[in-house]
Protein backbone atom coordinates (compact mmCIF):
# COMPACT_ATOMS: atom_id res chain seq x y z
CA UNK A 1 0.00 0.00 0.00
CA UNK A 2 1.88 3.45 -0.65
CA UNK A 3 1.14 6.39 1.13
CA UNK A 4 -1.23 8.89 0.67
CA UNK A 5 1.00 12.42 0.65
CA UNK A 6 1.88 14.99 -1.74
CA UNK A 7 4.65 14.25 -3.59
CA UNK A 8 6.44 17.41 -3.84
CA UNK A 9 10.17 17.05 -5.58
CA UNK A 10 13.08 17.76 -3.66
CA UNK A 11 14.22 21.61 -5.13
CA UNK A 12 17.20 23.74 -4.77
CA UNK A 13 15.99 26.80 -5.65
CA UNK A 14 13.47 25.91 -3.14
CA UNK A 15 16.45 26.34 -0.61
CA UNK A 16 17.07 30.26 -1.09
CA UNK A 17 13.29 30.78 -1.87
CA UNK A 18 12.83 29.63 2.38
CA UNK A 19 15.64 30.98 3.25
CA UNK A 20 15.10 34.60 1.94
CA UNK A 21 11.95 34.19 3.16
CA UNK A 22 12.29 32.86 6.82
CA UNK A 23 15.76 33.90 7.47
CA UNK A 24 15.96 36.96 5.02
CA UNK A 25 17.82 39.00 7.22
CA UNK A 26 20.95 36.61 7.40
CA UNK A 27 23.98 37.75 5.87
CA UNK A 28 26.45 36.56 3.01
CA UNK A 29 29.92 38.28 3.17
CA UNK A 30 32.26 37.79 0.89
CA UNK A 31 36.00 39.25 0.73
CA UNK A 32 35.83 39.93 -3.23
CA UNK A 33 38.38 39.76 -5.61
CA UNK A 34 38.21 43.84 -6.90
CA UNK A 35 39.12 44.06 -3.06
CA UNK A 36 36.75 45.10 0.06
CA UNK A 37 34.11 42.99 1.51
CA UNK A 38 30.53 42.60 -0.23
CA UNK A 39 27.87 42.12 2.28
CA UNK A 40 24.18 41.48 1.69
CA UNK A 41 21.24 39.69 2.90
CA UNK A 42 19.78 36.13 1.99
CA UNK A 43 16.66 37.99 0.55
CA UNK A 44 18.61 40.40 -1.56
CA UNK A 45 20.79 37.42 -2.93
CA UNK A 46 17.59 35.98 -3.88
CA UNK A 47 16.22 38.73 -6.16
CA UNK A 48 19.72 38.48 -8.08
CA UNK A 49 19.81 35.23 -8.08
CA UNK A 50 16.18 35.71 -10.24
CA UNK A 51 17.52 38.40 -12.25
CA UNK A 52 20.70 36.08 -13.45
CA UNK A 53 18.28 33.43 -14.47
CA UNK A 54 16.96 35.67 -16.08
CA UNK A 55 20.55 36.54 -17.98
CA UNK A 56 21.01 32.52 -18.15
CA UNK A 57 17.69 32.41 -20.60
CA UNK A 58 19.15 35.20 -22.56
CA UNK A 59 22.07 33.84 -23.18
CA UNK A 60 20.55 30.76 -24.63
CA UNK A 61 21.21 28.42 -21.89
CA UNK A 62 18.46 25.43 -21.15
CA UNK A 63 17.56 22.23 -19.53
CA UNK A 64 20.50 20.24 -18.94
CA UNK A 65 23.04 23.04 -20.39
CA UNK A 66 26.19 22.55 -18.45
CA UNK A 67 27.50 26.04 -17.38
CA UNK A 68 31.56 26.29 -16.20
CA UNK A 69 32.54 28.21 -12.94
CA UNK A 70 36.12 29.54 -12.36
CA UNK A 71 35.87 31.34 -8.89
CA UNK A 72 37.12 31.39 -5.42
CA UNK A 73 34.48 31.37 -3.12
CA UNK A 74 32.09 34.86 -3.74
CA UNK A 75 28.44 35.94 -3.29
CA UNK A 76 28.24 35.57 -7.66
CA UNK A 77 29.84 32.23 -7.50
CA UNK A 78 27.12 31.42 -4.72
CA UNK A 79 24.44 33.23 -7.12
CA UNK A 80 25.76 30.91 -10.08
CA UNK A 81 24.95 28.05 -8.04
CA UNK A 82 21.15 28.58 -7.84
CA UNK A 83 20.47 30.40 -10.83
CA UNK A 84 21.86 27.71 -12.91
CA UNK A 85 20.36 24.51 -11.17
CA UNK A 86 17.22 26.06 -10.76
CA UNK A 87 16.63 26.81 -14.69
CA UNK A 88 17.57 23.22 -14.90
CA UNK A 89 21.15 23.29 -16.10
CA UNK A 90 24.07 22.33 -14.80
CA UNK A 91 26.77 23.93 -12.27
CA UNK A 92 29.80 22.63 -13.83
CA UNK A 93 32.43 24.10 -10.80
CA UNK A 94 36.01 23.69 -12.48
CA UNK A 95 39.26 23.52 -10.05
CA UNK A 96 41.63 26.32 -11.22
CA UNK A 97 44.77 24.43 -9.96
CA UNK A 98 44.58 21.80 -11.96
CA UNK A 99 46.33 21.64 -15.25
CA UNK A 100 45.29 23.63 -18.15
CA UNK A 101 45.13 21.00 -20.03
CA UNK A 102 42.94 18.92 -17.80
CA UNK A 103 40.60 22.01 -17.37
CA UNK A 104 40.65 21.92 -21.46
CA UNK A 105 39.97 18.10 -21.55
CA UNK A 106 37.28 18.57 -18.33
CA UNK A 107 35.54 21.54 -20.52
CA UNK A 108 35.35 19.44 -23.57
CA UNK A 109 34.09 16.26 -21.88
CA UNK A 110 31.37 18.12 -20.34
CA UNK A 111 30.23 20.13 -23.86
CA UNK A 112 30.24 22.99 -21.29
CA UNK A 113 28.15 26.48 -23.02
CA UNK A 114 29.10 29.08 -21.21
CA UNK A 115 31.80 29.93 -18.66
CA UNK A 116 31.73 32.05 -16.04
CA UNK A 117 35.10 33.28 -14.84
CA UNK A 118 36.27 35.45 -11.34
CA UNK A 119 38.99 38.13 -13.04
CA UNK A 120 41.83 36.43 -11.54
CA UNK A 121 41.37 33.69 -13.85
CA UNK A 122 40.90 35.81 -17.14
CA UNK A 123 44.49 35.49 -18.56
CA UNK A 124 43.93 31.66 -18.16
CA UNK A 125 40.43 31.75 -19.97
CA UNK A 126 42.17 33.76 -22.48
CA UNK A 127 45.10 31.02 -23.29
CA UNK A 128 42.28 28.26 -23.33
CA UNK A 129 40.41 30.48 -25.34
CA UNK A 130 41.30 27.89 -28.79
CA UNK A 131 41.11 24.87 -26.82
CA UNK A 132 37.33 25.19 -25.03
CA UNK A 133 34.60 24.03 -26.63
CA UNK A 134 33.25 26.06 -29.92
CA UNK A 135 30.91 28.41 -29.72
CA UNK A 136 30.92 28.87 -25.44
CA UNK A 137 29.83 31.99 -24.42
CA UNK A 138 32.33 33.84 -21.73
CA UNK A 139 30.68 35.89 -19.15
CA UNK A 140 34.07 37.23 -16.67
CA UNK A 141 32.38 37.98 -12.96
CA UNK A 142 32.47 41.48 -12.17
CA UNK A 143 31.16 45.16 -13.69
CA UNK A 144 31.91 46.75 -16.92
CA UNK A 145 34.64 49.34 -15.23
CA UNK A 146 36.81 45.94 -14.59
CA UNK A 147 36.62 44.19 -17.66
CA UNK A 148 39.45 42.04 -17.98
CA UNK A 149 42.33 43.23 -20.59
CA UNK A 150 42.27 41.72 -23.73
CA UNK A 151 38.38 39.83 -23.01
CA UNK A 152 36.61 40.52 -26.56
CA UNK A 153 33.42 42.64 -27.64
CA UNK A 154 31.57 38.62 -27.01
CA UNK A 155 32.61 38.44 -23.36
CA UNK A 156 30.23 39.64 -21.02
CA UNK A 157 30.33 41.42 -17.34
CA UNK A 158 28.45 39.70 -15.07
CA UNK A 159 26.61 42.36 -13.91
CA UNK A 160 25.04 43.56 -17.26
CA UNK A 161 23.67 40.46 -17.31
CA UNK A 162 21.80 40.55 -14.33
CA UNK A 163 20.66 44.52 -15.17
CA UNK A 164 18.34 42.53 -18.14
CA UNK A 165 16.03 40.59 -15.52
CA UNK A 166 13.18 41.00 -13.61
CA UNK A 167 13.59 40.77 -9.13
CA UNK A 168 11.33 37.57 -10.15
CA UNK A 169 11.43 34.48 -11.83
CA UNK A 170 8.83 31.67 -12.40
CA UNK A 171 11.12 28.61 -11.85
CA UNK A 172 10.19 25.48 -13.59
CA UNK A 173 9.25 22.27 -11.75
CA UNK A 174 12.26 19.78 -12.35
CA UNK A 175 12.00 16.21 -11.18
CA UNK A 176 13.77 15.95 -8.18
CA UNK A 177 15.74 13.52 -9.60
CA UNK A 178 17.29 16.25 -12.55
CA UNK A 179 21.17 16.91 -12.76
CA UNK A 180 22.18 20.15 -11.19
CA UNK A 181 26.38 20.13 -10.29
CA UNK A 182 28.51 18.29 -11.77
CA UNK A 183 32.21 17.89 -10.28
CA UNK A 184 35.45 16.11 -11.43
CA UNK A 185 37.67 14.34 -9.27
CA UNK A 186 40.98 15.91 -9.43
CA UNK A 187 42.39 12.27 -11.37
CA UNK A 188 44.87 11.24 -9.36
CA UNK A 189 44.65 8.28 -11.04
CA UNK A 190 43.98 8.83 -15.11
CA UNK A 191 41.23 11.33 -16.47
CA UNK A 192 39.70 12.95 -14.16
CA UNK A 193 35.90 11.83 -13.48
CA UNK A 194 32.62 13.76 -13.26
CA UNK A 195 29.79 13.13 -10.37
CA UNK A 196 26.59 14.43 -11.37
CA UNK A 197 24.57 15.58 -8.61
CA UNK A 198 20.63 15.98 -8.38
CA UNK A 199 18.60 18.19 -6.70
CA UNK A 200 17.55 15.29 -4.78
CA UNK A 201 21.14 14.12 -3.57
CA UNK A 202 22.17 17.83 -2.64
CA UNK A 203 19.34 18.11 -0.43
CA UNK A 204 19.56 14.59 1.25
CA UNK A 205 23.09 15.76 1.71
CA UNK A 206 22.56 19.25 3.22
CA UNK A 207 20.10 17.56 5.94
CA UNK A 208 22.27 14.63 6.42
CA UNK A 209 24.89 17.17 7.22
CA UNK A 210 22.75 19.67 9.43
CA UNK A 211 22.00 16.97 11.25
CA UNK A 212 25.66 15.62 12.13
CA UNK A 213 27.51 19.24 12.19
CA UNK A 214 24.82 20.98 14.47
CA UNK A 215 27.50 23.67 15.97
CA UNK A 216 28.10 24.72 12.60
CA UNK A 217 24.79 26.14 12.23
CA UNK A 218 21.85 27.94 13.09
CA UNK A 219 20.92 31.81 14.17
CA UNK A 220 24.28 33.42 15.21
CA UNK A 221 26.44 31.14 13.32
CA UNK A 222 28.53 32.22 11.04
CA UNK A 223 30.58 29.78 8.75
CA UNK A 224 33.26 30.49 6.40
CA UNK A 225 34.31 27.51 3.50
CA UNK A 226 37.25 27.78 3.24
CA UNK A 227 36.96 24.35 0.84
CA UNK A 228 36.15 26.03 -2.28
CA UNK A 229 32.87 25.93 -4.19
CA UNK A 230 35.12 24.50 -7.14
CA UNK A 231 35.64 21.18 -5.25
CA UNK A 232 32.74 19.60 -4.15
CA UNK A 233 30.24 22.11 -3.69
CA UNK A 234 32.34 23.35 -1.26
CA UNK A 235 31.03 20.74 1.54
CA UNK A 236 27.83 21.91 0.93
CA UNK A 237 28.08 24.24 2.87
CA UNK A 238 26.02 26.48 0.08
CA UNK A 239 23.19 24.45 0.57
CA UNK A 240 22.91 23.57 4.57
CA UNK A 241 23.98 27.25 5.28
CA UNK A 242 20.84 29.10 3.80
CA UNK A 243 18.65 26.00 5.22
CA UNK A 244 19.15 27.02 8.93
CA UNK A 245 19.39 30.99 8.56
CA UNK A 246 23.21 31.01 9.49
CA UNK A 247 25.48 33.75 7.55
CA UNK A 248 27.65 32.00 5.13
CA UNK A 249 31.67 34.42 5.29
CA UNK A 250 33.50 33.58 1.78
CA UNK A 251 37.03 34.13 2.28
CA UNK A 252 37.45 34.54 -1.87
CA UNK A 253 40.83 34.62 -3.44
CA UNK A 254 43.44 35.24 -0.09
CA UNK A 255 43.29 31.60 2.25
CA UNK A 256 46.49 32.96 3.53
CA UNK A 257 46.92 31.98 7.46
CA UNK A 258 47.09 35.95 7.99
CA UNK A 259 43.76 37.02 5.82
CA UNK A 260 41.75 34.53 6.97
CA UNK A 261 42.95 35.26 10.52
CA UNK A 262 41.81 39.35 9.87
CA UNK A 263 38.67 37.96 7.82
CA UNK A 264 37.65 35.42 10.76
CA UNK A 265 38.26 38.60 13.22
CA UNK A 266 36.27 41.22 11.38
CA UNK A 267 33.11 39.21 9.93
CA UNK A 268 32.81 37.40 14.34
CA UNK A 269 32.79 34.14 12.12
CA UNK A 270 31.91 30.81 14.44
CA UNK A 271 32.92 28.16 12.05
CA UNK A 272 35.17 27.19 9.36
CA UNK A 273 35.60 24.34 6.92
CA UNK A 274 38.80 23.52 5.30
CA UNK A 275 41.32 20.91 4.59
CA UNK A 276 44.33 20.51 7.15
CA UNK A 277 46.63 22.17 5.10
CA UNK A 278 44.87 25.20 5.03
CA UNK A 279 44.69 25.35 9.09
CA UNK A 280 48.65 25.30 9.10
CA UNK A 281 48.89 28.35 7.84
CA UNK A 282 45.96 29.95 10.27
CA UNK A 283 47.81 27.91 13.59
CA UNK A 284 50.53 30.13 12.46
CA UNK A 285 49.30 33.20 12.26
CA UNK A 286 47.29 32.50 15.49
CA UNK A 287 50.83 31.89 17.18
CA UNK A 288 52.10 34.99 16.30
CA UNK A 289 49.37 36.88 17.61
CA UNK A 290 49.30 34.46 20.83
CA UNK A 291 45.27 34.20 20.23
CA UNK A 292 42.46 32.66 18.07
CA UNK A 293 39.70 34.91 16.22
CA UNK A 294 37.39 36.20 18.63
CA UNK A 295 34.61 34.69 17.78
CA UNK A 296 35.62 31.35 16.04
CA UNK A 297 34.89 28.27 17.97
CA UNK A 298 35.16 25.13 16.31
CA UNK A 299 36.56 23.91 12.50
CA UNK A 300 35.29 21.02 10.49
CA UNK A 301 38.31 19.43 8.78
CA UNK A 302 38.44 16.96 5.81
CA UNK A 303 40.07 15.74 2.68
CA UNK A 304 42.91 14.21 4.37
CA UNK A 305 43.15 12.82 7.82
CA UNK A 306 43.71 15.23 10.40
CA UNK A 307 46.55 14.21 13.01
CA UNK A 308 46.07 14.39 16.95
CA UNK A 309 48.95 17.05 16.84
CA UNK A 310 46.74 19.23 14.86
CA UNK A 311 43.70 18.87 17.00
CA UNK A 312 46.15 19.35 20.25
CA UNK A 313 47.20 22.90 18.92
CA UNK A 314 43.85 23.67 17.88
CA UNK A 315 42.51 23.01 21.54
CA UNK A 316 45.62 25.43 22.62
CA UNK A 317 43.92 28.34 21.41
CA UNK A 318 40.50 26.79 22.76
CA UNK A 319 39.05 25.79 19.38
CA UNK A 320 37.31 22.55 18.74
CA UNK A 321 37.96 19.79 15.82
CA UNK A 322 35.34 17.91 13.70
CA UNK A 323 37.06 15.72 11.93
CA UNK A 324 34.91 14.88 9.06
CA UNK A 325 35.72 12.25 5.60
CA UNK A 326 33.98 11.88 2.62
CA UNK A 327 34.42 12.32 -1.45
CA UNK A 328 33.60 14.14 -4.10
CA UNK A 329 31.52 10.79 -5.86
CA UNK A 330 30.08 11.28 -1.88
CA UNK A 331 28.51 14.95 -2.41
CA UNK A 332 31.05 14.65 -0.19
CA UNK A 333 30.10 13.84 3.93
CA UNK A 334 30.52 10.81 4.23
CA UNK A 335 31.21 10.60 8.50
CA UNK A 336 31.85 13.17 11.00
CA UNK A 337 33.15 12.88 14.47
CA UNK A 338 30.65 13.85 17.20
CA UNK A 339 31.62 15.36 20.10
CA UNK A 340 30.42 14.83 23.61
CA UNK A 341 29.28 17.18 26.17
CA UNK A 342 31.64 16.78 29.22
CA UNK A 343 34.71 15.31 27.84
CA UNK A 344 37.77 16.71 28.46
CA UNK A 345 41.09 17.66 26.48
CA UNK A 346 42.30 14.61 26.22
CA UNK A 347 39.06 12.98 25.01
CA UNK A 348 37.95 15.47 22.70
CA UNK A 349 41.77 14.40 20.79
CA UNK A 350 41.01 10.88 20.86
CA UNK A 351 37.33 11.32 20.01
CA UNK A 352 38.57 14.24 17.01
CA UNK A 353 41.18 11.73 15.81
CA UNK A 354 38.84 8.93 13.93
CA UNK A 355 37.12 9.52 11.16
CA UNK A 356 33.42 9.64 12.46
CA UNK A 357 30.51 8.21 12.57
CA UNK A 358 28.16 7.88 9.47
CA UNK A 359 25.80 11.05 8.55
CA UNK A 360 22.27 9.85 8.16
CA UNK A 361 21.45 8.56 4.91
CA UNK A 362 25.06 7.24 4.67
CA UNK A 363 25.47 2.83 4.88
CA UNK A 364 29.16 1.85 5.44
CA UNK A 365 30.88 -1.65 4.87
CA UNK A 366 33.85 -3.23 4.90
CA UNK A 367 34.96 -6.03 2.97
CA UNK A 368 37.29 -8.56 2.36
CA UNK A 369 39.33 -9.42 -0.64
CA UNK A 370 36.39 -11.39 -1.59
CA UNK A 371 33.94 -9.20 -1.27
CA UNK A 372 32.71 -10.40 2.21
CA UNK A 373 31.90 -8.37 4.84
CA UNK A 374 34.22 -7.87 7.73
CA UNK A 375 32.93 -7.39 11.50
CA UNK A 376 32.81 -3.91 13.05
CA UNK A 377 35.25 -4.82 15.91
CA UNK A 378 37.53 -2.00 15.16
CA UNK A 379 40.44 -4.30 14.44
CA UNK A 380 39.56 -5.74 10.95
CA UNK A 381 40.21 -3.64 8.05
CA UNK A 382 39.19 -4.12 4.53
CA UNK A 383 37.93 -2.45 1.49
CA UNK A 384 34.76 0.82 2.51
CA UNK A 385 32.37 0.86 0.54
CA UNK A 386 29.38 3.38 0.59
CA UNK A 387 25.48 3.96 -0.60
CA UNK A 388 22.88 6.51 0.05
CA UNK A 389 21.42 9.32 -1.49
CA UNK A 390 24.49 11.47 -2.02
CA UNK A 391 26.33 9.02 -3.59
CA UNK A 392 26.91 8.64 -7.06
CA UNK A 393 25.48 5.78 -8.94
CA UNK A 394 27.82 6.21 -11.98
CA UNK A 395 30.49 8.94 -13.41
CA UNK A 396 29.17 11.06 -16.38
CA UNK A 397 29.40 9.60 -19.29
CA UNK A 398 32.22 7.51 -18.58
CA UNK A 399 31.10 3.68 -18.60
CA UNK A 400 34.39 2.39 -18.56
CA UNK A 401 35.08 3.77 -14.92
CA UNK A 402 31.35 3.45 -14.23
CA UNK A 403 31.61 -0.33 -14.23
CA UNK A 404 34.44 -0.88 -11.81
CA UNK A 405 33.42 1.23 -9.44
CA UNK A 406 30.29 -0.87 -7.49
CA UNK A 407 30.34 -4.53 -6.38
CA UNK A 408 27.41 -6.06 -7.20
CA UNK A 409 25.32 -5.30 -4.87
CA UNK A 410 25.62 -1.73 -5.81
CA UNK A 411 27.48 -0.58 -3.11
CA UNK A 412 30.34 2.17 -4.40
CA UNK A 413 33.73 1.27 -4.16
CA UNK A 414 35.82 3.92 -2.31
CA UNK A 415 39.65 2.76 -2.82
CA UNK A 416 39.64 3.89 1.12
CA UNK A 417 41.19 1.02 3.65
CA UNK A 418 39.45 1.15 6.91
CA UNK A 419 38.03 -0.68 10.21
CA UNK A 420 34.78 0.00 11.92
CA UNK A 421 33.89 0.11 15.52
CA UNK A 422 31.40 -1.60 17.69
CA UNK A 423 30.11 2.19 18.33
CA UNK A 424 30.58 3.01 14.34
CA UNK A 425 33.29 5.14 14.46
CA UNK A 426 35.37 4.88 11.30
CA UNK A 427 38.38 5.09 11.24
CA UNK A 428 40.40 5.21 7.60
CA UNK A 429 44.16 3.48 7.65
CA UNK A 430 45.11 4.31 4.59
CA UNK A 431 44.12 4.83 0.57
CA UNK A 432 44.62 1.53 -1.16
CA UNK A 433 47.10 2.53 -3.75
CA UNK A 434 48.77 4.67 -0.94
CA UNK A 435 48.74 1.49 2.05
CA UNK A 436 52.65 0.24 1.94
CA UNK A 437 53.48 -3.47 2.05
CA UNK A 438 56.89 -4.38 3.62
CA UNK A 439 57.55 -7.97 4.05
CA UNK A 440 53.63 -9.28 3.02
CA UNK A 441 52.44 -6.89 5.71
CA UNK A 442 50.12 -3.73 5.68
CA UNK A 443 51.60 -0.76 6.84
CA UNK A 444 49.23 2.32 7.37
CA UNK A 445 50.84 5.76 6.05
CA UNK A 446 48.21 7.61 7.67
CA UNK A 447 49.10 5.91 11.23
CA UNK A 448 53.22 7.12 10.33
CA UNK A 449 52.22 10.38 9.09
CA UNK A 450 50.12 11.21 12.70
CA UNK A 451 53.02 9.72 14.66
CA UNK A 452 56.02 11.53 12.79
CA UNK A 453 53.80 14.89 13.33
CA UNK A 454 53.67 14.39 17.00
CA UNK A 455 57.40 15.07 16.92
CA UNK A 456 58.33 18.79 17.80
CA UNK A 457 60.14 20.68 14.91
CA UNK A 458 57.98 18.62 12.43
CA UNK A 459 56.07 20.74 10.12
CA UNK A 460 54.35 17.91 7.62
CA UNK A 461 54.87 14.34 6.66
CA UNK A 462 54.24 12.38 4.15
CA UNK A 463 55.16 8.11 4.42
CA UNK A 464 55.09 6.62 0.83
CA UNK A 465 56.18 2.57 -0.01
CA UNK A 466 59.37 2.79 -1.73
CA UNK A 467 60.94 -0.28 -3.27
CA UNK A 468 62.87 -2.45 -1.12
CA UNK A 469 65.14 -5.32 -2.69
CA UNK A 470 64.47 -7.22 0.64
CA UNK A 471 61.19 -6.59 1.65
CA UNK A 472 59.58 -5.49 -1.62
CA UNK A 473 58.78 -1.81 -0.26
CA UNK A 474 59.72 -0.56 2.85
CA UNK A 475 57.90 2.92 4.37
CA UNK A 476 59.78 6.00 3.74
CA UNK A 477 59.22 9.45 5.87
CA UNK A 478 59.57 12.52 4.02
CA UNK A 479 59.42 15.61 6.42
CA UNK A 480 59.37 19.36 6.07
CA UNK A 481 60.82 20.71 9.17
CA UNK A 482 58.76 23.67 11.00
CA UNK A 483 60.88 27.29 10.29
CA UNK A 484 64.35 27.05 12.26
CA UNK A 485 63.46 24.25 13.75
CA UNK A 486 66.74 21.40 13.44
CA UNK A 487 64.72 18.04 14.11
CA UNK A 488 67.19 14.90 13.01
CA UNK A 489 65.53 11.67 11.63
CA UNK A 490 66.53 9.74 14.94
CA UNK A 491 64.15 12.32 16.62
CA UNK A 492 60.97 11.51 13.84
CA UNK A 493 62.16 7.92 14.20
CA UNK A 494 61.69 7.74 17.93
CA UNK A 495 58.67 9.53 17.84
CA UNK A 496 57.61 6.90 15.37
CA UNK A 497 58.79 4.30 17.19
CA UNK A 498 56.70 5.73 20.90
CA UNK A 499 53.50 4.86 18.71
CA UNK A 500 53.86 1.84 16.15
CA UNK A 501 55.47 -1.54 15.76
CA UNK A 502 59.29 -1.83 15.86
CA UNK A 503 59.36 -3.16 12.11
CA UNK A 504 56.78 -0.74 10.89
CA UNK A 505 59.40 2.46 11.98
CA UNK A 506 61.06 3.63 8.85
CA UNK A 507 64.84 3.14 8.41
CA UNK A 508 65.60 6.61 7.53
CA UNK A 509 63.50 10.03 7.03
CA UNK A 510 64.48 12.33 4.04
CA UNK A 511 64.33 16.24 4.90
CA UNK A 512 63.01 18.15 2.05
CA UNK A 513 62.28 22.06 2.09
CA UNK A 514 58.69 21.53 0.65
CA UNK A 515 56.60 18.43 -0.16
CA UNK A 516 54.21 18.88 -3.75
CA UNK A 517 50.45 18.99 -3.20
CA UNK A 518 47.32 18.17 -5.32
CA UNK A 519 44.75 20.89 -7.21
CA UNK A 520 42.75 20.02 -4.08
CA UNK A 521 45.23 20.64 -1.08
CA UNK A 522 46.24 17.31 -0.18
CA UNK A 523 49.90 15.67 -0.24
CA UNK A 524 50.85 14.21 -3.58
CA UNK A 525 52.10 10.71 -2.94
CA UNK A 526 52.17 10.10 -6.71
CA UNK A 527 54.57 12.80 -7.20
CA UNK A 528 56.66 11.92 -4.23
CA UNK A 529 56.56 8.16 -5.28
CA UNK A 530 57.92 9.13 -8.66
CA UNK A 531 61.04 11.31 -7.15
CA UNK A 532 61.88 9.19 -4.23
CA UNK A 533 61.20 5.88 -6.23
CA UNK A 534 65.25 5.13 -6.21
CA UNK A 535 65.75 5.80 -2.28
CA UNK A 536 67.11 2.10 -1.01
CA UNK A 537 68.53 0.78 -4.17
CA UNK A 538 70.67 3.37 -5.95
P1 LIG B 1 40.49 13.84 -4.99
O1 LIG B 1 41.52 13.02 -4.27
O2 LIG B 1 40.33 13.48 -6.41
O3 LIG B 1 40.61 15.28 -4.70
P2 LIG B 1 38.36 13.70 -3.12
O4 LIG B 1 38.60 15.08 -2.68
O5 LIG B 1 37.01 13.24 -3.37
O6 LIG B 1 39.10 13.39 -4.42
O7 LIG B 1 39.11 12.76 -2.12
C1 LIG B 1 38.52 11.70 -1.47
C2 LIG B 1 39.56 10.92 -0.72
O8 LIG B 1 40.26 11.74 0.20
C3 LIG B 1 38.98 9.81 0.11
O9 LIG B 1 38.72 8.66 -0.64
C4 LIG B 1 40.07 9.59 1.15
O10 LIG B 1 41.10 8.78 0.65
C5 LIG B 1 40.62 10.98 1.34
N1 LIG B 1 40.05 11.58 2.55
C6 LIG B 1 39.05 12.48 2.62
N2 LIG B 1 38.82 12.83 3.90
C7 LIG B 1 39.68 12.12 4.65
C8 LIG B 1 39.93 12.01 6.06
N3 LIG B 1 39.28 12.73 6.94
N4 LIG B 1 40.89 11.16 6.46
C9 LIG B 1 41.60 10.42 5.58
N5 LIG B 1 41.41 10.47 4.26
C10 LIG B 1 40.47 11.32 3.79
Amino acid sequence: MMGQMMNRPLSIPAVMDYAADVYGERRIISATVEGGLHDYSYAEAWVRIARLAHGLRALGIGPGDRVATLAWNGYRHFELYYAIAGIGAVCHTINPRLFPEQIAWIMNHAEDKAIFFDLTFAPLVRALSDKMPKGIRQVFLSDEAHRPEGAGPDCLAYESLLEGGSDTFDWPELPEDAASALCYTSGTTGDPKGALYSHRSTLMHAFGSVLAVPQSYGEGARVLPVVPLFHVNAWGLPYSAPLTGTDLIFPGPKLDGASLFQLMEGTATTAAWGVPTIWQGLIAEMQKQGRKPKALEMLLIGGSAVAPAMIEMLEDFGLRTIHGWGMTEMSPIGTTTRPRAGHDRTERVKNATPQGKRIFGIDLKIVDEEGRSLPRDDEATGELLVRGPGVISGYFNAPQHSAQAFDNDGWFRTGDVARISPEGDLTIVDRTKDLIKSGGEWISSIDLENAALACPGVAMAAAIAVPHPKWDERPLLVVVRKEGAEVTADAVREAVAARMAKWQVPEDVAFVAAIPMTATGKISKKDLRKDLAGYFTT
